[in-house]
């Protein structure tokens, strides 16, 4: 039996539940969980804003454990190895999207806490691809939240070839914005951090901001008109987004991986004088995870975190729910 912590119907506190996992798929991996963030995404799940309504939830997708067992075709992976799983935990590995290196992109991919149980218990499972193996240099106490968090923001560098000489806005300064300060600065890039919180501002230094913007003072935000390259939001409420999308440059791109549920209007000329681009991502694939964890050991990039008992698990989904996560949330199991 694996013993977990479930919500039960949605918005309901989590409780003890325990499950069978039945054989080991050919394919997984079990891992015995040590740490896991607590990641925005996950209060989403359970309190079925996404309309997914898959209960029980066992909430975790920021998994830091180690190797327990070890399917017959699971490859590439020791017994006692550590390793992450992040927000999907399998994908069907033979469409376009699985061969061509976009398995995050997969029309079958299995988000870990969403038809499957996640990492909020003693042990959890994911195919083997989804399983990342840790860097030695990453403490495991804190590297999470870079399974979800991290690669979230990490791969819009990669994925759209951002240069070290490009200036990148980062809007929202919590669990995914003060991470891309930290990756955009690692990066090499000139970085302004947005906020609608000005006493964040010295933190937001702190984690790699040259400059900081009130994201609610308009005459500060025009003043950016025309300068950055790519404006990360990583918020979930509505901006001026015709004011955030002229701060681009020619080419300039707006990237969310926030989740804004209402519409973001966009006028065709915005984008077609200057021929600039609105885009979005989600996580990223098994060998950009690895990338990203191979670039924050070797950068010392990290979250910076509040550790809470998995036994205070309903405490801890309390303090993010009041905005108090700074920024990001562990578990210890
Ligand atoms: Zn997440
Ligand atoms: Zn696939």
């Amino acid at each position: 039996m694996i013993n977990a912590w479930a919500a039960t119907a949605a918005k309901q506190k989590l409780e003890p539940f325990s499950y069978d996992p039945g054989p080991l798929g050919a394919k997984e991996v079990e891992v015995a969980v040590e740490h896991c963030g607590l990641c925005h995404s996950d209060l989403s799940v359970i309190n079925n804003e996404w309309g997914f309504g898959n209960y029980p939830v066992v909430p975790g997708h920021e998994v830091i454990g180690r190797v327990v067992a070890l399917g017959d075709n699971a490859k590439g992976l020791k017994i006692g190895e550590r390793v992450g799983i992040g927000w999907s935990a399998q994908s069907c590995l033979h469409c376009h999207e699985c061969l061509g290196g976009d398995q995050n992109l997969c029309a079958e991919v299995v988000p870990t806490i969403v038809g499957h149980y996640g990492g909020f218990a003693d042990r959890v499972r994911a195919q083997w691809p989804w399983a990342i193996r840790i860097p030695e240099a990453l403490p495991p106490a804190d590297a999470g939240p870079l399974l979800c968090g991290g690669i979230t923001v990490f791969a819009p560098f990669k994925v759209f070839g951002i240069k070290p000489t490009a200036r990148v806005g980062v809007v929202g300064i919590g669990g995914l914005g003060h991470l891309g300060l930290k990756f955009a600065n690692a990066w090499g890039c000139e970085v302004t951090a947005f906020t609608s919180t000005d006493s964040k501002a010295d933190e937001a230094r702190s984690f790699g901001a040259h400059n900081v913007v009130n994201s609610r003072n308009s005459a500060d935000i025009a003043k950016m008109a025309g300068t950055l390259d790519m404006l990360l939001v990583t918020v979930n409420v509505p901006l001026d987004w015709r004011a955030m999308l002229a701060t681009l440059r020619p080419k300039g791109r707006l990237h969310v991986v926030g989740a804004v549920l209402k519409p973001i209007p966009v006028l065709a000329f915005d984008l077609i004088a200057q021929q600039k681009s609105v885009s979005g991502s989600p996580t990223g694939s098994p060998v950009s995870i690895a990338e990203m964890l191979e670039f924050a050991a070797r950068h010392n990039v990290l979250p910076q975190t509040e550790h809470f008992p998995i036994a205070k698990v309903n405490d801890a989904i309390q303090h993010l729910v009041d905005g108090k996560a700074r920024y990001r949330i562990v578990l210890d199991m």
